[in-house]
């Protein structure tokens, strides 16, 4: 179960581009792909508080 909960805050633990959507490191100031620096951190959202 330890396991499983170090593999979902790998997943989570990123950022997401606001422009194309593709996943980049938690510390890139841009896109990879795009170039944009609207990134967003895929935080623990939606998991009902
Ligand atoms: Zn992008």
């Amino acid at each position: 179960m330890a396991k499983f909960a170090e593999a979902e805050a790998r997943t989570l633990v990123k950022k997401i581009c606001m422009n194309c959507y593709a996943r980049n490191p938690v510390r890139a100031t841009r896109c990879r792909k795009c170039r944009s620096q609207e990134l967003r951190v895929k935080a623990k959202e939606g998991r009902g508080v």
